[in-house]
């Protein structure tokens, strides 16, 4: 399995894309597409019939204003294949709604079937040979801000990967990591900021070392890194907790899982 990232940065980073990851592998699976991910996704593959499914961990923008956009194009470009979109409890309602304020009336006539798969931690779907499963994340938990937020574990002819989308700690993305080959984990703001006082939202690089290192994956790979920390210092933070390969994924990126 190939994974190729388009962006991993945090949602107002003034240049790198927003988090969002391809899986190819038997099928194409997109991870996340943000506002900003529909031009660097069409660059790179126009083919209105690419992609099969996207999985979109949580309703925030920089993790879905862009689907709109992708599906729209699909459409003028006359695509008739099925595709499966996957989002956790309240996905599909929201997702109806954000299409038609943006285009009015235009889902009911896309043109090809769009199915919705709505799942919770535990769930498991299947994806061709990808395996996928689910674990609940810790995003906003608590707060009037609360959005239902999904980690993904994909599995496919041996090779597999764990994205944990925005999320504080949680065993429950440890557990659901463990023994993969690449672990994709929020690592926002340092472990001594003050923020993670003020807002059960992120992680911080520690927090994504701590994971990686109990769920033993063989790479590391921090995303949503705020434009004050840096790469630099984040890797080094994490570095304290995970003696692996740690890497800060950029635009165009590709590893073989
Ligand atoms: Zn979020």
């Amino acid at each position: 399995m190939k994974l190729v990232f388009f962006g991993a940065g945090e949602a107002f980073h003034d240049f790198k894309g927003n988090i969002s990851m391809l899986a190819m592998g038997e099928k194409n699976l997109l991870l996340d597409c943000g506002y900003n991910i529909p031009q660097r996704f069409w660059q790179a593959y126009p083919d209105k019939d690419f992609l099969d499914a996207v999985f979109v961990s949580h309703f925030h923008g920089d993790h879905v204003a862009g689907l709109p956009m992708l599906v729209m194009r699909m459409r003028q470009d006359k695509r008739t294949k099925p595709l499966l979109l996957i989002g956790p409890e309240g996905f599909e309602a929201s997702f109806k709604r954000l299409y038609d304020t943006l285009y009015k009336g235009f889902l009911e006539v896309s043109g090809f079937p769009i199915e919705f798969k709505e799942i919770r931690g535990g769930s498991k779907l299947s994806v061709g040979s990808m395996n996928l499963s689910f674990a609940d994340a810790s995003h906003l938990v608590g707060t009037q801000f609360f959005v239902p937020t999904a980690a993904i574990r994909v599995d496919s002819d041996g090779s597999s990967f764990c994205y944990s989308s925005d999320t504080t700690y949680t065993d429950r993305i440890a557990e659901l990591a463990k023994g993969c080959n690449m672990l994709i984990h929020d690592s926002f703001m340092p472990a001594s900021a003050e923020y993670h006082k003020r807002m059960p939202a992120h992680s911080s690089p520690t927090d994504a070392g701590r994971v990686a290192k109990y769920a033993g994956v063989k790479r590391l790979a921090l995303f949503n890194i705020h434009r004050t920390l840096g790469d630099a210092a984040a890797l080094k933070e994490a570095g304290s907790e995970f003696d692996g390969e740690i890497v800060t994924p950029s635009e165009g990126d590709s590893f073989d899982i």
